[in-house]
């Protein structure tokens, strides 16, 4: 490919450069903090984001509002857009490394740190990419435009105010997804249930199951009056029959008092199927006890709506897949009853073959006489496979890695949901676990010389002179 013998040498050339401006940002704590004057999203994300925007010296750089800023390649109209984030999790438990000091391990090529993969590598990457260009002289006949947010991590509402603010460039590619390409996100849907019990016919005193809406529930409580140690002991005897394998539970008896607790597995809402729903295994316990009154009456049409072990929203009436989205998936994930009133939610990802409107709709008349109220609905995003931009992409994965070019779905959201042709370009290569948002998050150095090289040449072959639209 064009340049890009000069950009890897260029590349090998700054590397200690790079990785200086990497220990520099993974310094900063840019967790989510209070919000301040010039600080939308608390201190830490904007020193960040001024520790970037000093290392664009040379290029013309705009600041908006601490929200995010940007670096422009030249003086032309950008054609492309790179789009990464500065901001990061809490460091949480567990690490072996200090998560603010960039560490590196020779014998396995590893750089340790928090946001050394999501985001702030694939950031510093994309910055020396441009540089690469501008040293090199690379006669370009459009622009590039860096785009650094602040608040990926918690609603990215960096990107929603840059949006308001300013125009995108026609093509923006994000480096905070996996490779190769990915190129549909399926539309998201969380639903908030409840109902109130008042015939005083409860024989629930609490049910507890899931913290999170995005996740399967990993546990579920019950305590319960009424009932019979026996009957529940039968009821998981019987569902033994059913099931090759059910979760752990344990039931307790203590002063007429029967408590049943059941321990799943969790898994990330868009792919339920690797987890083991706690909550919607003890929905079975509880509706073989058939307990009579509102309670009863609830928990046997949760129960029968949200069957253990299914994961496409079939019971629900809202099965659908098409061939490049896959399967719906549906989660019960979390559940809070007491004697007088129950509240569940659901998180439900969908095919661009469906609207968030029609499920909704259908959810609201299946869940009767339960409220359903929609708290959230994000529609599919889906950018064309056959786009010169995305061939452009795969052909330079291709080339670079010499591994398969693909275009991939997912049921998680990127930072480009909202951008129409947007996709995520890297920068989690197949088969590697960076512990992202976990301890001893990494990325690997050839893996980071990479992700520049591949958006270097993403900046030649759609910007250059040369280019030819792309391949
Ligand atoms: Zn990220």
């Amino acid at each position: 490919m064009k340049y890009q013998k000069e950009i890897h040498e260029y590349l090998e050339l700054h590397q200690q450069e790079m990785l200086d401006l990497l220990a520099k940002l993974i310094a900063v704590r840019s967790v989510q903090g209070d919000p301040a004057e010039n600080a939308p999203f608390g201190s830490e994300p904007a020193n960040a984001l001024r520790i970037m925007l000093d290392a664009c010296e040379g290029f013309q750089t705009e600041n908006i509002d601490f929200y995010a800023g940007s670096a422009d390649l030249n003086a032309l109209p950008p054609k492309l857009g790179i789009l990464a984030h500065l901001d990061v999790v809490p460091e949480g438990d567990g690490w072996t490394y200090d998560p603010y000091q960039l560490t590196y391990e020779p014998e396995t090529d590893k750089l340790y740190g928090r946001g050394t993969s999501d985001d702030k590598g694939p950031a510093t990457a994309a910055l020396f990419a441009m540089k690469a260009i501008k040293d090199l002289h690379i006669p370009m006949k459009h622009g590039v435009r860096l785009i650094f947010g602040t608040n990926e991590e918690n609603g990215s509402a960096d990107l929603e105010y840059y949006m308001k603010k300013k125009t995108l460039p026609p093509m923006v590619f994000t480096p905070d997804g996996d490779y190769p390409v990915i190129n549909l996100e399926k539309g998201m849907c969380r639903l908030k249930l409840s109902a109130d019990f008042n015939d005083h016919q409860s024989y629930i005193i609490k049910l507890k199951a899931g913290d999170v809406i995005n996740a399967v529930p990993a546990y579920a409580d019950a305590i319960l009056m009424n009932v019979k140690l026996q009957d529940v002991k039968t009821a998981v005897q019987d569902l033994q029959k059913c099931y090759i394998e059910i979760p752990q539970t344990q039931i307790d008896l203590d002063n007429g008092i029967v408590t049943i607790s059941v321990k799943g597995e969790s898994a990330h809402a868009s792919t339920p199927e690797k987890g083991k729903n706690a909550l919607t295994f003890l929905l079975k316990i509880l509706d073989a006890l058939h307990c009579k009154g509102q309670q009863g009456e609830i928990i046997h049409k949760l129960s029968k709506l949200y069957p253990y072990g299914e994961t496409n929203g079939q019971s629900c009436g809202i099965a659908a897949n098409d061939a490049l989205s896959g399967s719906l998936t549906l989660v019960c994930s979390v559940i809070d009853m007491t004697t007088e009133h129950v509240t569940v939610w659901n998180d439900i990802r969908f095919p661009v073959c469906c609207t968030g409107s029609d499920i909704i709709q259908n959810m609201k008349q299946v869940l009767a006489p339960l409220t359903c109220e929609s708290i959230m609905c994000d529609e599919p995003h889906h950018t064309d496979e056959n786009s010169e931009f995305v061939q452009t992409l795969l052909h330079i994965y291709e080339h670079v890695t010499g591994l398969k070019g693909e275009c991939l779905a997912i049921g998680g959201g990127t930072y480009v949901h909202h951008i129409e042709g947007g996709v995520a370009f890297g920068a989690t290569f197949p088969g590697t676990d960076v512990h992202m948002h976990g301890a001893d998050e990494f990325i690997k150095l050839e893996h980071l010389m990479l992700d520049a090289e591949m958006m270097a040449l993403a900046m030649t072959a759609l910007c250059a002179e040369s280019s030819n639209g792309g391949i």
